[in-house]
């Protein structure tokens, strides 16, 4: 697959002012919750109702969903409210029940974007078909495993694609649910600028407070649409209940949302230096990040060589790093006097955080 102008195609037929809004339940429950949500959403900038009708769960015993039953409540919301709908497909059973309950949209759930036999199977389901299909990331921080799931569509002749960023799982608790790692989407829409890129912020918050901070970093990085789970009663939804928003909150929100237009050589201009300006802090973030875990190692270092009475600085092992630093920067196209500079200031740091440690303990033996 390349990148092809025709990629937008769906999207840009959809014409609207502002990037595309998906908006509902985590899951559909009832008739009568599909039915108040739609109608709460009809009048805001969303155009595609989304329920999830089969839910996977990571652990068993949560609520899996309703089943076939809610399509029909998807229909009913669609005659009624006008708006597109969506749910996601996770096995050709699911596939030919929602076509034939002219669901318009289908999207593929990250669990199943890991597993090349079943978006296979999802493909050949939908070989041929001019329904859109937006692909999540797989769980596992693995652009080519998203990539090869987008081809896989591709080759199925499957041409109205798009891709949702849900985030990234990591063992590691974080302020996110989901790492959203923006670094990796930034790289697929490098190489695919014309495949629409839609944000999923509630499964990477997981709570509701971060959710218009995700959606105004997207809309910075030039993102094409937001996807965001939305209930009348969020606390007690019957999945994700921390994450969802209220209808009236999405509404607020998408009018407070600054969104970039591309029209004119001053505001191109301008929206060009604030993409890249966000770029930049998406890696200081994550570089300020990586200092913090280096200099817990050099902690725990410190700890370890307090216990053995070693002493802290160890000029050996400091120019080895020096050198295959110096090396790598050249890979890099960084220069020897920047690495040592930098290295100096994080070398500095370590010993710092090093002295406090052994000072610590000095105090306590007084
Ligand atoms: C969902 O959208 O409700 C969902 C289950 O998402 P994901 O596949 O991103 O976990
Ligand atoms: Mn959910």
């Amino acid at each position: 697959m390349e990148n092809k102008k025709e990629l937008r195609n769906w999207l840009d037929a959809m014409e609207l002012a502002h990037p595309l809004v998906i908006a509902g339940p985590c899951s559909a429950e009832t008739e009568a919750q599909v039915l108040k949500i739609a109608h709460e959403l009809k009048n805001t900038d969303a155009t595609v109702f989304r329920a999830g009708i089969w839910k996977p769960r990571t652990r068993p015993g949560n609520f899996e969903g309703v089943g076939a039953l809610g399509l029909k409540w998807l229909q009913r919301a669609k005659e009624e409210t006008g708006l597109l709908t969506t749910t996601e497909v996770a096995n050709a059973n699911h596939v030919e029940l929602a076509l034939e309950h002219d669901v318009d949209i289908l999207w593929v759930g990250a669990r199943s974007t890991v597993s090349p036999f079943i978006v296979q199977e999802i493909a050949d389901a939908l070989k041929g078909t001019d329904k859109i299909v937006l692909i999540k990331n797989p769980v596992n921080p693995d652009l080519s495993l998203w990539l090869g799931a987008v081809e896989r569509f591709y080759s199925a002749n499957v041409k109205n694609l798009g891709v949702i960023h849900r985030g990234f799982s990591t063992y590691e608790k974080t302020r996110y649910r989901n790492n959203p790692e923006w670094q990796i989407a930034i790289d697929l829409q490098n190489r695919f600028p014309d495949l629409p890129l839609i944000l999923d912020p509630s499964h990477i918050a997981g709570r509701r407070d971060i959710i218009f901070d995700l959606c105004q970093t997207a809309l910075d990085l030039n993102y094409d649409g937001l996807m965001v789970e939305t209930h009348y009663d969020p606390d007690n939804a019957w999945s994700d209940a921390t994450q969802q928003i209220t209808p009236s909150t999405l509404d607020k929100m998408t009018v407070d949302l600054k969104i970039r237009k591309e029209e004119g050589d001053a505001i191109e201009f301008n929206n060009k230096l604030a993409t890249l300006r966000t770029k930049i802090d998406v890696i200081d973030h994550q570089l300020i990040e990586m200092l913090g875990k280096r200099m817990k190692i050099a902690d725990a270092i410190g700890e370890l060589k307090r216990e053995n009475n070693v002493a802290i600085l160890q000029s050996k092992r400091w120019n080895e790093i020096l050198g295959k630093m110096i090396l790598e920067g050249e890979e890099h196209r960084l220069s020897e006097e920047f690495i040592l500079r930098i290295y100096k200031a994080i070398h500095q740091e370590s010993i710092n955080h090093q002295n406090k440690i052994v000072s610590q303990q000095e105090k306590s033996l007084h």
